[in-house]
């Protein structure tokens, strides 16, 4: 946790302002007992206090990178990919920002491109504590694929565990929407070996020296590259790449980033 948010919560600040308009304590020993982090002292019976001011949790940083961008509107199907990974963000941003406990940020402005170097860099530059990448899928030959499937930064790797449990989180809450899991549970690892890119199921954990996506290996943090839907689907569409798509989408993501992290999401609007 290395993110700053404000000194003092707003729970801290309510806290605060109960105790100044307490009448039984003098200001000095109420001062003298805030130091000393004694809140009630020995032998006191009056009314009941509030709880202790909590201390300051610093929120975690949540870098949203958005794929593609600006000329490069990446998969051209039913509907433009862009758009999509733009409007998820924004929506999941959103979420995030609503929460004391998260500080999100993007790799990059809406409506621009960004090499993924850049778009690393600007998240560890930040302190992100994870990434997550925001693509769709297509299939121009048979068109007759659909569902979800998620690519976190590969074994050997030093971010793989969280990487790995974050992606977890997200298979499962997208699951659990009844979104058709890609292979054995939607996580895959993705390889390059030169321009052929070679897709592998996440049981198989063997440790290669190709890279994967730049953008989950980049990056100083765990990452991870989902493929929210088919955009060769009318289903897919439909259901995860319309707005109530986008927004159901961003809603599970939020969930899992919550889970990953293990702080109570804020209830859906
Ligand atoms: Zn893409």
């Amino acid at each position: 946790m290395r993110g700053r948010r404000g000194i003092y919560s707003l729970r801290g600040r309510k806290a605060w302002a109960l105790c100044a308009a307490l009448p039984c304590f003098a200001g000095t020993l109420l001062a003298a007992c805030l130091h000393a982090g004694v809140w009630e002292p020995a032998g006191f019976t009056g009314t009941p206090h509030p709880a202790p001011p909590a201390e300051s949790v610093p929120a975690h940083i949540v870098a949203l990178d958005p794929g593609h961008g600006g000329y490069d509107s990446g998969a051209n199907a039913l509907v433009q990919e862009l758009p999509v990974c733009e409007r998820t963000v924004d929506l999941l941003y959103a979420l995030l920002e609503q929460d004391a406990n998260y500080t999100p940020m993007r790799t990059r402005p809406n409506g621009e491109d960004r090499k993924i170097s850049e778009r690393a860099e600007t998240a560890t530059a930040a302190h992100a504590e994870i990434l997550l990448s925001v693509h769709a899928n297509c299939d121009t030959s048979t068109r007759q694929s659909h569902g979800f499937e998620c690519f976190p930064t590969p074994p050997g790797r030093t971010h793989s565990e969280g990487a790995m449990r974050l992606a977890q989180c997200i298979a499962q809450g997208m699951g659990e929407a009844g979104h058709r899991l890609r292979g054995e549970n939607g996580i895959r690892f993705a390889y390059y070996s030169g321009k052929h890119k070679h897709i592998v199921d996440s049981t198989d954990t063997k440790v290669r020296e190709m890279k994967s996506f730049g953008i989950v290996e980049r990056p100083d943090c765990p990452a991870v590259l989902v493929e929210q839907c088919f955009l060769t689907n009318y289903e897919d569409v439909e259901t995860w790449a319309s707005e109530e798509g986008c927004a159901r989408a961003a809603r599970i993501y939020y969930e899992a980033i919550c889970a990953y992290f293990g702080t109570e999401p804020l209830k859906s609007t």
